[in-house]
């Protein structure tokens, strides 16, 4: 059967795609263990045979939060694959300029990392994320990319919020009047139904009007959208709610988002 001589690998089939490295481990002397994040295959963890001593088959395409083409063998041993070489594709430079930037960067990694486990694809994530990176590298709309993400993220991840009706009559909201935030339903809730309450705060209709437009329009129409402190204040309030009890943990990174 397969040894695990070097010398097999011209025989084995590779795949070439483009990646958005997730994070980069030291294993042993001189080699690397990446995690990256691709369209067609989700998240894939790979072995970076002997880059820290040689890095020309891989200049500066390992290095964290960095968009490159990676070829590589899959499922080399379990899960890990062999990772041959890469080439750096979009190193989104401002994002590594300023703290703020770069744990913004971290805590879209982290979300990922916990709405898409290994096998979960989602070619329109990888995306999302790619144009998010690129508007925090580039400065612009870092207040907005968080909370546009983390809605479409959700979203992607089966945890969309319902703006459309009340949660618990079904009538239909008509954008008028002031709605609760119910956590338990992922939706909102007539004044009849629910009362607000610290876990079920209330939303006028303009922030539910944003968490709607936030989940559905593309990203690139969003570029201009201003919803207004107030606005983003109470959509916040209610993404924190929505993303504690839905994933049932607290993002290690989410403090540099609130
Ligand atoms: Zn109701």
């Amino acid at each position: 059967m397969h040894g695990k001589g070097l010398f097999l690998l011209p025989a084995m089939k590779t795949d070439l795609c483009p990646a958005i490295i997730m994070r980069v481990r030291k294993l042993g002397e001189s080699d690397l263990l990446v995690t990256f994040f691709t369209p067609h295959k989700g998240r894939l963890k790979g072995v970076a045979k002997g880059a820290m001593k040689s890095r020309k088959r891989f200049v500066n395409a390992l290095d964290l939060f960095s968009l490159v083409s990676l070829e590589y063998a899959p499922r080399r041993q379990g899960n890990l694959c062999l990772l041959h070489s890469g080439k750096l594709l979009n190193a989104y430079p401002g994002l590594r300029a300023d703290y703020a930037s770069l744990s913004k960067a971290s805590y879209l990694i982290e979300l990922v990392e916990i709405l898409f486990p290994p096998g979960v694809t989602e070619p329109e994530l990888f995306e999302l994320l790619n144009l998010s990176f690129e508007s925090l590298s580039r400065g612009e709309r870092s207040d907005l990319i968080p909370l546009l993400f983390e809605l479409k993220a959700m979203s992607m991840g089966g945890y969309r919020i319902d703006t459309t009706t009340c949660a618990k009559c079904g009538r239909r909201y008509q954008g008028e009047g002031s709605a609760v935030f119910v956590r338990e339903k992922g939706g909102i809730a007539c004044l009849k139904c629910a009362q607000p309450s610290s876990v079920s705060p209330p939303l006028k209709p303009a922030s539910v009007k944003a968490i709607e437009t936030l989940q559905n329009k593309p990203f690139q129409e969003l570029m201009a959208f201003d919803p207004g402190e107030d606005t983003m204040k109470e959509v916040k309030t209610v993404l924190k709610l929505h993303r504690e009890y839905r994933l049932e943990q607290r993002l290690r990174t989410s403090k540099y988002v609130e």
